[in-house]
């Protein structure tokens, strides 16, 4: 292969034959501290550098992008730190299959970025970042023992990392898989309650949803006594999402999911409530459009596009889900022109990470670390947070993602109290010491 470029739009497999071909275990890229531009630990690599470099959208000057072959496994695994003046590089392991290494590419560098400004809204003295294991279509990933080799073979790449990235579970990962991860290294989180960690973030999540729901409620003059909304997805965070919101005071809960024995469950578990439940196919998102005050997405991403914008009935969107937008500078501004209030979802969903972020220092009861996300007073709770970002967005016209990123983006500069942009030291040592050769 001539130009090294033409492997972005091919499928992985073909990049890891040439890096195998070419003997490249390990590479990095990442940005010169006083340029600003984006450098290669391996000529050869240098053209995809430049055009990551050249990348508007999605390469927000990342401190680093670290990648290794898994050769067992004709694999790659990647860890991608977006920022870390708050703190070392925190975010989920994804293991997802991936058309082309551009696709790869291009989902590390959004999603690193992405948790820098969850963390960071947050309150959070964490940075962000993300790791990636890809998917290789001719492995099982579902047979236990190549499974545990994986993650554990990833733990050890992040131990090479020296502490400039902490993985935790996401998409495609569980507990389980963590605890595999952490046989070899110390730099993860979410890992089983068995051995120190902090279990399912379910129902802090879907309480972090109830608090940003509370404040947009308060923001409009009201709150939620008589109140009709509408949950999608009744899953982990959508049934105590129900719970609460009958807690709080609400009239009546419209909620719907793909699955009768998920409805039946939460039905089950609310006698005398007055739920009406919609079983609904795989992209029937219809039940957005109910009459109704609030709609609580807690299903999948994408769902707010314009055909569903131009007709929703809720005057306030809030809810788990994660990227909830289909084009995030697009739907933005569709549901602000609608007089809709949306509250971001990375602003919303924000305790899945509380939750497990700090479990190295420990447990304490009603820990106040982590009730303060979720009451009415601290100035980083997601209540005055949701305040803070639609009254931003009231005054400027700017819509409330676009703010609530703008904020975040404020505080990712701040340096972490005590250890500083030591992120930044840890990425200068692995280039020093030739990380890529070792
Ligand atoms: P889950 O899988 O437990 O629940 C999702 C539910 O949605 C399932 O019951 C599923 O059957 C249903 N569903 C899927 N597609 C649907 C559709 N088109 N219409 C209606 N129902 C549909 O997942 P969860 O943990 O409850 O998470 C829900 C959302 O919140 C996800 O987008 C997740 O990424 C996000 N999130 C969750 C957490 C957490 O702590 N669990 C944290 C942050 C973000």
């Amino acid at each position: 292969m001539d130009n090294v470029l033409e492997f972005l739009k091919k499928e992985p497999a073909k990049f890891i034959s040439f890096l195998k071909e070419n003997g490249i275990k390990k590479f990095y890229f990442v940005t010169d501290e006083k340029s600003k531009t984006l450098v290669a630990s391996n000529e050869l690599l240098k053209p995809i550098a430049d055009f990551i470099n050249a990348d508007k959208r999605d390469y927000l000057k990342h401190e680093g992008m670290f990648f290794e072959v898994c050769e067992k496994y004709d694999t790659l695994y990647g860890a991608f730190v977006h920022k870390t003046n708050r703190g070392q590089a925190a975010g989920g392991l994804r293991y997802w299959k991936y058309f082309t290494f551009e696709d790869f590419l291009r989902d590390g560098l959004r999603l690193s970025a992405g948790m820098t400004r969850k963390n960071s809204l947050a309150g959070l003295w964490w940075g962000g970042g993300k790791g990636i294991i890809l998917h290789n279509p001719g492995v099982d990933f579902y047979d236990k023992e190549i499974r545990k080799y994986l993650y554990q073979d990833y733990g050890r790449f992040v131990t090479t990392l020296q502490g400039c990235y902490i993985t935790a579970e996401d998409v495609g990962s569980n507990t389980e898989d963590m605890a595999n991860v952490h046989l070899t290294t110390r730099f993860v989180t979410c890992i089983p309650p068995e051995v120190g960690g902090s279990g399912n973030p379910s129902e802090p999540t879907s309480r972090g949803v109830i608090s940003g729901m509370e404040a947009a409620l308060n923001f409009t003059g009201s709150d939620f006594m008589d109140k009709t909304v509408v949950v999608q997805g009744m899953g982990n965070v959508g049934a105590p999402v129900i719970k609460y919101l009958f807690e709080k005071g609400v009239k009546k809960v419209i909620a719907g999911d793909i699955n009768q024995n998920t409805i039946d469950k939460v039905v089950k578990s609310l006698p005398g409530k007055n739920l009406e439940t919609r079983l609904t196919k795989i992209g029937d998102n219809s039940i957005l459009l109910e009459e109704c005050d609030v709609v609580a997405p807690c299903a999948t991403g994408a769902i707010l596009k314009p055909e569903i914008i131009e007709n929703l009935k809720a005057k306030i969107i809030c809810g788990a889900a994660n990227n909830q937008l289909e084009d995030s500078d697009r739907d933005d501004v569709l549901i602000q022109k609608r007089g809709i209030i949306y509250v971001p979802d990375f602003l919303t969903n924000r305790m899945g990470i509380v939750n497990c972020a700090n479990e190295q220092y420990g447990y304490v009861n009603n820990d106040p670390l982590f009730e303060q996300h979720l009451n009415k007073e601290w100035e980083y709770s997601v209540y005055q947070t949701t305040l803070r970002v639609l009254n931003a967005s009231k005054e400027t016209g700017v819509p409330p993602a676009k703010k609530a990123i703008e904020l975040a983006d404020e505080l990712a500069e701040v340096n972490h109290p005590i250890f500083g942009h030591r992120g930044q030291l840890i990425i200068n040592t692995l280039v020093e010491k030739k990380w890529h050769l070792s």
